[in-house]
């Protein structure tokens, strides 16, 4: 016998165990968090991540020198540092 006590009642993610309150919760989980593609891609390389902090995390890790370059140009003008070798 189900007893439908929704106070009681838990929604554990198959796929990660975490548990939610409620389904709306786990179907917001599903949906949007787990087992999602993260959607939020690094302009500079191939680094993906759902977050946008964490996108910020790398951002300023891996690509500081590159973002100082660009801030530091007076106009944005890339080719002016480029070194023509031909
Ligand atoms: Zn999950
Ligand atoms: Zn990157």
């Amino acid at each position: 016998m189900v007893y439908l006590n929704r106070q009681r009642m838990t929604y554990p993610c198959k796929n990660c165990g975490k548990i939610y309150s409620y389904y709306s919760s786990l179907a917001r989980h599903l949906k949007h968090e787990c087992g999602v593609e993260p959607k939020i891609q690094c302009p500079l390389c191939p680094y993906r991540t759902k977050h946008k902090s964490s996108l910020n995390t790398h951002l300023n890790g891996r690509h500081m020198k590159f973002w100082n370059e660009i801030y530091s140009l007076p106009n944005g003008n890339k080719t002016s540092s480029m070194n023509a070798k031909n």
